[in-house]
């Protein structure tokens, strides 16, 4: 059986006490939510350490929304996985469109990060996700199929325990549209298609694939119901605990 997740990505939101504040209202509710389901939070890096105090003795997880692309030395204002570990972090997000899109995040960029990652012991949540261009152009399936393949084809079907995916259609992100449950749902199906091809079926149907854009308590249901829907990256709506919550307790 597939981790289920619910991941809530802060972006560049809340100073320290406010994020301290929002992860203890998470861990309080934490309990309502089913035994199965991960949580996880991705404060921004300011936030890691009094974060990860606040969490603790909670069932939820601590994640970077980044790394750097070495392991150390001068590289001004970037953060190392080693860094990340030592501030209890278990996941960071890589490949997210904005960090593709405004820092000119490459797929090859992508891959080193994801070996440092590795390497170091976090595990991954990779963002992959077509723009609205490409999704009018009707060349979603190849833009995704081609970021999953160009970082996923360095990995080994051993990396994939430590590695959930995250469909994040651009045109969605913050913007209010949802991918319909249809939509989410045949391309989560192609990239579980991609995994088998890569690594075999036991690895693609063990991959959790989680589904972003505009995910909110209004629409999690319909979207978790889908069969390669394994959960969610959610934004905007987990700045708010009883949201974020709330979207949790829709499987
Ligand atoms: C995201 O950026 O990962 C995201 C899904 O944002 P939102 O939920 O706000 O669309």
């Amino acid at each position: 059986m597939r981790k289920l997740i619910v991941a809530g990505n802060w972006k560049m939101n809340t100073t320290v006490p406010e994020g301290v504040a929002l992860a203890k209202a998470v861990a309080e509710k934490a309990a309502e939510v089913p035994a199965n389901v991960q949580l996880i939070v991705a404060p921004p890096h300011t936030h890691l350490v009094s974060v990860a105090e606040a969490l603790k003795g909670s069932k939820v997880a601590l994640s970077a929304q980044n790394c750097a692309d070495h392991d150390k030395g001068a590289y001004t204002g970037e953060i190392s996985v080693g860094m990340l570990v030592s501030a209890a972090c278990e996941y960071t997000i890589l490949g997210h469109s904005e960090r593709r899109q405004y820092y000119g995040e490459t797929d090859a960029k992508l891959v080193d990060k994801v070996r440092l990652a590795l390497d170091a012991g976090l595990k991954v949540i990779l963002c992959v996700g077509e723009n609205l261009d490409e999704r009018e152009a009707g060349k979603h399936f190849e833009v995704v199929t081609a970021q999953t393949v160009n970082v996923l084809s360095h990995f080994s079907a051993g990396d994939m325990a430590k590695i959930v995916i995250a469909y994040e259609p651009v045109w969605a992100i913050g913007t209010g549209k949802t991918a319909t449950a249809e939509q989410a749902e045949e391309i989560h199906a192609c990239i579980r298609k991609v995994l088998a091809d890569q690594f075999g079926a036991k690895v693609a149907d063990d991959t959790t694939i989680l589904y972003g854009g505009s995910c909110k308590p209004s629409n999690a249901k319909e979207l978790f119901a889908q069969p390669d829907i394994d959960g969610g990256l959610i934004g905007g709506a987990a700045l708010k605990a009883e949201d974020f919550i709330e979207i949790a307790k829709s499987f």
